[in-house]
């Protein structure tokens, strides 16, 4: 048995903490510091430091599972693999390939979404794909798109927030989602900067900052419009960064003056005096950053809040220069990589669109497949799930729990329950599996390698630590076994690191170009920032394969091994740590004002429905909670769901601390006790979402989607509160 540590990263946020894991002799996984990863230094959260836990055979699943009168009991992977097989080729015949559908999910690795994408293109022939990332940062790309030509998280690595002048941290409570990232908070105060949370809670976040502000939940838009009305009055645009570096700027002028400070205050309120300080300490230092989080982006305007605020960055020239810029904290751990390799509904590897007559040829190249017979865009995540059982017949779901997590939980369960085929490929059986026709329990995070792509833009490397139990398969190789029974023996290889080396030249000269990044090299530099072009171009890309058949085809009839790989291509970009420092990806490279206007939630409260409901995340609990809430020390930090309300509100109401509430919507109903705390709006109440059952916070929210990023509004809804007696 192997002793040594492994350097690997965490299997859950897009912090992706660097950690060690050492096999125990008793069969457990101890976790131990890595200090050398510059993002945590060795600091884990809670989670990260107990996930070993979720790879205990007692609290996962190690055999397949089929549905047999009406039970999931357990079969041969033959057998589980051939009812999958089955269930996606009798719905294609009787429907078309849309007749399938696939979900994956943002934990899943690049080499897992890129061959995920793949199989549902090449194999399955359908549109029908997008994953849960959808519901996590993608206003943001959308709005960065929008902006700067080009989405990454964050433009910039962590380490430059201490250094820089001011933060406005928007909708993001880091101390309870990413512990380790708050000293970089602390540090920049021990440096003299300023940090203002922009939040409707007193998060533990909030209480380190310099200036709290409170708006009333889906008002940021408003907020931001406020702030650079100020910003023009008092004289602080950056006159010269906008006559060099951007594009729009009038109309964006003209938008934000028609929001006066005291409308604004009106709005949001968020007092006028607030909002000049806020203008104030932003604009003062040398450099200052704006970052949002779910807050901002999960309304159903959020690519224009989130534009607004980028807005501000542009007008008073905090974009793409030294320690200033706009960035986005990504949630999930791959949820960066998940959409740049081809999961998601409109996108092809290397953050390609798949409606990009040239982007189809390249792929299709590498892929060693006609470009006429790739599919187009297809539904975005919820109307994707919305669609269960009426156009999409099969489903084939990774790494995601939709029962718990989806807005509309209930309608969304029902919609799966009315399939005429489930699989799910799950490390538990979560509460969507249950509901699968067959189970395939999978390899996990430390049983297996792979890249992910963290809120920096850093690639990592994952590295297998421990052998996975007896009974469990990769994702890999489940696709590899169904594209087989399909009919496709080749391109679908087990090997990540093979299938790496297909999605660098997939990814060749794409916005996100990984060709240059090797396994080599992430670990070697302790990750490689994108975009990253090889050198080399000779035999690198399907474009430039002048072998007389793609690459793709090269690599599945035998791999070279990992040092002819690098010699081929002549490595040497040094990956990109910080973006649109000379230029914006944009094709003037200049950066683009979006004009944007306030509007309201798509639900705002009346006599029936008077309260608002937001809903986040607790530290001890991650996502649907599908492996933290089988982790004991978790559940005994976060054993459940609660109602959070001020006290105003909990006297009107009659509720004492503890008391069950119900939480009633248009679309359900959730009770859960009271937790009655002044550090919430009197006029909002805050519900964590981890958990399933009759405390689902997802039965109550609202699946208005943003008319660009398709994401919906999970950040404010109308509620109503009921006292529910004994
Ligand atoms: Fe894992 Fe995120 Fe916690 Fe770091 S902050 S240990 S990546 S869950």
């Amino acid at each position: 048995m192997q002793t040594t540590a492994t350097p690997t990263h965490c299997p859950y946020c897009a912090l992706q903490c660097g950690m060690n894991l050492t096999p125990a002799p008793d069969g457990t996984v101890e976790v131990s510091e890595r200090t050398d990863f510059p993002v945590n230094r060795g600091a884990l959260c809670g989670k990260g430091r107990t996930a070993p836990a979720v790879l205990a055979s007692n609290v996962r699943l190690t055999s397949p599972l089929v549905r047999d009168g009406g039970e999931l009991v357990p079969a041969s992977w033959d057998e589980a693999l051939d009812r999958i097989a089955e269930g996606l080729r009798r719905t294609r015949a009787e429907y078309g390939p849309d007749g399938v559908g696939v979900f994956g999910g943002g934990g899943l690795t690049n080499e897992k979404a890129y061959t995920l994408g793949k199989f549902a293109r090449v194999v399955l022939g359908t549109s029908q794909i997008d994953y849960n990332g959808r519901f996590c940062m993608s206003s943001a790309a959308a709005a960065g798109i929008k902006a700067f030509g080009l989405d990454r998280g964050l433009p910039f690595p962590l380490e430059d927030i201490p250094k820089t002048g001011c933060v406005i941290l928007v909708g993001s409570n880091l101390a309870e989602t990413m512990p380790p990232s708050l000293r970089f908070l602390t540090e920049l105060k021990e440096n003299g900067g300023t940090l203002i949370v922009i939040d409707p809670r007193r998060t533990k976040t909030a209480e380190q900052a310099d200036l709290h502000l409170a708006p009333r939940p889906g008002t940021d838009l408003a907020l931001a419009l406020g702030l650079l009305h100020l910003v023009i009055a008092e004289g602080r645009v950056n006159e010269e960064y906008v006559r060099e570096r951007t594009a729009g700027w009038e109309d964006a002028r003209a938008a934000a003056m028609a929001h006066w400070p005291e409308y604004v205050e009106r709005i949001t309120g968020v007092s006028v005096p607030e909002l000049r300080e806020t203008v104030r300490l932003f604009c003062e230092p040398e450099s200052a950053m704006v970052l949002t989080a779910r807050g901002p982006e999960q309304q159903s305007k959020g690519t224009d809040t989130v534009g607004a605020w980028i807005n501000l960055c542009l007008a008073t020239g905090r974009a793409g220069r030294p320690l200033s810029g706009y960035g986005c904290l990504t949630g999930q751990g791959n949820g960066q990589g998940g959409r740049e390799h081809g999961q998601k509904a409109d996108q092809l590897p290397g953050y390609r669109k798949l409606d990009d007559p040239a982007a189809r040829r390249h792929v299709a190249d590498v892929w060693g497949v006609d470009p006429d017979s790739l599919p187009g865009p297809g539904r975005s995540a919820y109307e994707l799930l919305d669609a269960l059982g009426t156009d999409i017949k099969s489903l084939l779901l990774m790494a995601s729990n939709p029962v718990v997590s989806a807005p509309r939980a209930a309608h969304i369960e029902e919609r799966i329950k009315s399939l005429d085929f489930l699989a799910v490929c799950d490390v538990v059986l979560s509460e969507t599996a249950a509901l699968a026709d067959v189970v395939l329990p999978v390899t996990q995070w430390a049983e297996e390698t792979g890249t992910t792509t963290s809120l920096e833009g850093r690639v990592l490397l994952r590295r297998q630590a421990i052998t996975p139990p007896d009974g469990v398969r990769s994702d890999l190789e489940v696709m590899h076994e169904l594209a087989a029974r399909l009919g496709v023996e080749k391109g679908f290889p087990t090997d990540p690191e093979e299938i790496f080396e297909e999605l660098r030249r997939a990814s060749a000269g794409g916005p996100a170009d990984y060709s240059g990044i090797t396994y080599r090299r992430i670990v070697e530099e302790n990750g490689v920032f994108w975009p990253c072009p090889a050198v080399e171009p000779e035999g690198l890309t399907g474009d430039q394969d002048g072998a007389g058949g793609p690459a793709a085809q090269r690599g599945a009839a035998g791999r070279p091994a990992s040092t002819e790989r690098e010699e081929t291509v002549g490595v040497a970009h040094p990956g990109t740590p910080r973006l649109f420092l000379d230029r914006f990806a944009t094709p003037d490279g200049r950066a683009r004002f979006v004009p944007v206007s306030h509007r309201a939630i798509a639900e705002e409260p009346d006599d029936e429905y008077p309260v608002l409901l937001t809903t986040g995340r607790v530290v001890a609990q991650y996502q649907s909670g599908a492996q933290t809430r089988r982790v004991a020390e978790l559940n005994a930090a976060a054993p459940g769901p609660f109602v959070e309300l001020h006290p105003r509100l909990a006297a009107r109401l009659g509720a004492a601390e503890g008391d069950p509430v119900a939480v009633v919507s248009r679309r359900g109903r959730a009770v859960a006790p009271a937790r009655i705390t002044d550090t919430i709006r009197p006029d909002t109440v805050f519900m964590p979402f981890h958990w399933p059952g009759e405390g689902r916070a997802n039965s109550l929210t609202n699946p208005a989607l943003d008319p660009t990023s398709r994401m919906p509004e999970f950040k404010a809804c109308a509620v109503r509160l009921e006292a529910v007696r004994p």
